[in-house]
């Protein structure tokens, strides 16, 4: 939702801490602050790059895409070492990388409400095709990204490739396999959630640590974001495509659902103000258009991207608006608590969204971006003690049941599912029933790992055989880390995991550990 003017101004006031304004004071106070002002001052005092974060493109259509950059000379600082100010910051467009040829370009107010973030929506660019992009604040120029518009909805293309990673912990590894997707010739990355973590320093950190405490406050979630926005691997790979993100629980708060804290004696109204903290940094973060801006604690995050009629992606949050995980969140058997017929992951209204996505949908291939396994996978491997989890899709198993029930039914072109969360590799055969063999495959689910989350990982997991003979729709399993390399064309899509060897030292190297297809038509995987 659109905030007005007035709004952004009480937003901006509210957020006058004692500390900014007192650093801040005695260099603005006597200033006519004209953008010129502030640009030339903020290049003189500062002297430093306020670019440190990079840059990043988002949530292309065939039209556009969004441009992204927030100022912080000092990323870890409250407000990333920027003054209470609006500062203006230019933004140019071309179709060459030396940005020789510039096809579009304007000025774009930085405001201290919005943590100094830059969304820039283009909407009059061609269809199917690469343009380079920089910002420009004061002296200081950013580096320059590389971004793609999709194409045409009612055009046909070849083929699309993609990269799909989630769950990066910057105190457990190295973003090491990010050096590897970076020379993959993507067109886009879909990132499915836990992009940073809310603990506190410390508590995983072997490899580097998190600044600060557990992250509540907006400065909390924003320094946060900036210190994994600060990896130059991270970074790199933001500028070298357009991104498509959703989040899971770790950008708010561990393994919460909708407005349930993990931690029961949590008062609701103290969650909720942190959920607001989460999300406002979330926005101001990531390339989103300006539909996802959050309107105190809610913010829609699910929409939809598509590639002509290759494929529709259909980006789901499985989070902020699920009931909460039953048999208290604990590993359970897939008893009538998981059945209960109002546990929903979606919510009403993302549900009816999802519904006539893909009954609208011209597509070749149906693909829900999401967060948590949808296979109903027995992870203990033993059918005497079955053990399902309740913060995936087997803790909402009547919706899970009507949407599979809905693809198969409606004939669903080719539904593939992504999903992040789970921190090891598998590929799992969707049916109405997982656990029944006879019936037919309707989808098809792609898990990626986690990229760090976890430290170094395992070709073999515990319980694998057992996990493999008594689930099966479990077509794959693996614990490395790593992230899905995706290559779709009309007649078929192939998965590639990749996985990375070391993320606690540098110099890990990524590799094609396994590799699946899927046919157009058969809902079958097969290795290729
Ligand atoms: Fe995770
Ligand atoms: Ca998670």
């Amino acid at each position: 939702m659109k905030r007005s003017p007035r709004q952004l101004r009480q937003l901006e006031r509210s957020q006058l801490s004692r500390r900014g304004f007192v650093a801040f004071s005695g260099l603005f106070s006597s200033m006519v602050l004209t953008s010129q002002h502030v640009n030339a001052d903020l290049a003189v005092n500062l002297n430093v790059n306020p670019f440190t974060l990079g840059v990043a493109s988002g949530d292309p259509d065939h039209r556009g895409f969004v441009l992204w950059t927030r100022l912080a000379p000092e990323p870890l600082e409250p407000s990333g070492g920027m003054p209470i100010q609006n500062v203006e910051v230019h933004w140019e467009v071309a179709t060459d990388e030396q940005m020789k040829s510039v096809v579009a370009s304007g000025t774009h107010v930085a405001r201290p409400a919005l943590g100094h973030s830059v969304h820039v929506e283009l909407t009059n660019l061609k269809p199917d095709r690469w343009y380079w992009y920089r910002f420009r604040c004061g002296d200081a120029e950013s580096t320059i990204g590389r971004a793609r518009t999709m194409p045409h909805p009612d055009s046909q293309p070849e083929k699309v490739r993609f990269g799909v990673t989630s769950c990066q912990n910057y105190e457990q590894g190295l973003y090491t396999a990010y050096e590897q997707m970076a020379k993959d010739e993507l067109d886009l990355v879909f990132h499915l959630g836990d992009y940073i973590y809310e603990y506190a320093a410390g508590r995983n950190g072997k490899v580097r640590t998190h600044h600060g405490q557990e992250i509540m406050t907006l400065d909390d979630y924003r320094s946060r974001y900036a210190q994994y926005r600060s990896d130059p691997l991270l970074q790199n790979m933001h500028a070298q495509c357009p991104w498509i993100l959703t989040w899971d629980d770790h950008e708010f708060d561990n393994n919460c659902a909708g407005e349930i804290s993990e931690q029961k004696d949590v008062d609701p109204v103290d969650f909720m103000v942190r959920r607001a903290n989460a999300y406002q940094a979330y926005y101001e973060m990531m390339p989103l258009r300006i539909a996802q801006m959050p309107t105190g604690s809610d913010m829609r995050l699910y929409r939809s991207a598509q590639f002509g009629q290759l494929a529709n992606f259909m980006v789901l949050d499985t989070r902020q608006y699920r009931s909460d995980q039953p048999n208290n969140d604990k590993k359970s058997p897939l008893n009538e608590a998981a059945w209960d017929k109002k546990q929903s992951m979606l919510g009403r209204e993302q549900r009816g969204w999802l519904s006539s996505q893909m009954i609208q949908s011209q597509a070749n291939w149906n693909v829900l971006a999401q967060q948590v396994m949808m296979g109903t996978v027995n992870r203990s491997g033993d059918n005497e003690n079955p053990q399902f989890s309740m913060d995936q899709w087997p803790g909402y198993l009547y919706e899970r049941k009507q949407m599979v029930e809905f693809m198969r039914d409606r004939k669903i072109a080719n539904p593939v599912v992504l999903t992040g969360d789970i921190h090891t590799n598998w590929v799992n055969e969707l049916r109405v029933d997982d656990r029944n063999e006879g019936e037919a495959t309707v989808a098809t689910e792609f898990v990626a790992t986690s990229l760090t989350s976890g430290g170094n990982g395992t070709l073999k997991p515990k319980r694998l055989d057992a996990v493999l003979a008594n689930n099966p729709c479990v077509k794959y399993h693996n614990a490395e880390r790593g992230y899905i390399r995706c290559e779709v064309t009309p007649k078929q899509w192939k998965s590639d995991y990749m996985t990375v060897d070391e993320v606690t030292k540098p110099g890990g190297k990524t590799f094609e550990r396994a590799s699946f297809v899927v046919e157009s038509g058969a809902a079958k995987v097969h290795n290729a």
